[in-house]
């Protein structure tokens, strides 16, 4: 038996609803199995809004309902217009609902233990830099410039085009 994602995204845009959050509507919820090292993503493409991605851990029976909800409003945060780095604008709406609804407690990387789950071998990426031709990836804890310009960059092993994804809420 595993948590109904749809039901809790609903819950939480109604939460969302309530204080007013600008978040942009998310067509797309995917759901990843082999994450081992995030628990969402946000991915926008072109300042449009493509998806949300939860890894399947969170939607496991011994991981509270709110620790899901807090990864999905982490995320939904990002869809609000510039706000995809965790700071700024982001870090304020963050601190408006974690104000705002009690039950919240949004971070920019929730730690594993918060979930009941191993702790984290090291420090987790805040981005990640895919080549979209080999599948490589580059982690990245900072929004260098490559994270900001990933097409001026070429995948080190094979040359191919890089793509910038914010990893957010890795364990
Ligand atoms: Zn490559
Ligand atoms: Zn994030």
């Amino acid at each position: 038996m595993v948590k109904d994602l749809e039901m809790l995204y609903a819950e939480v845009r109604r939460d969302l609803d309530a204080i007013a959050i600008p978040y942009r509507p998310v067509d797309r919820l995917t759901i990843h199995t082999r994450w081992t090292r995030r628990w969402g993503e946000c991915r926008i493409r072109n300042g449009e809004v493509e998806a949300i991605g939860i890894s399947a851990r969170l939607l496991q029976d011994d991981v509270p309902d709110q620790a899901v909800k807090n990864v999905i409003a982490h995320e939904l945060l990002h869809t609000v217009r510039g706000c995809y780095a965790h700071r700024g604008k982001w870090q304020q709406l963050a601190d408006m609902v974690n104000r705002a609804l009690l039950s919240y407690r949004i971070t920019c990387t929730a730690k594993a233990e918060e979930y009941g789950l191993a702790p984290p071998e090291q420090k987790p990426p805040c981005y990640v830099l895919l080549c979209t031709a080999c599948g490589m990836r580059y982690d990245r804890q900072r929004r260098s410039k490559a994270v900001q310009n990933p097409g001026r960059y070429r995948c080190g092993r094979c040359g191919g085009p890089l793509v910038a994804r914010h990893t957010g809420d890795v364990k």
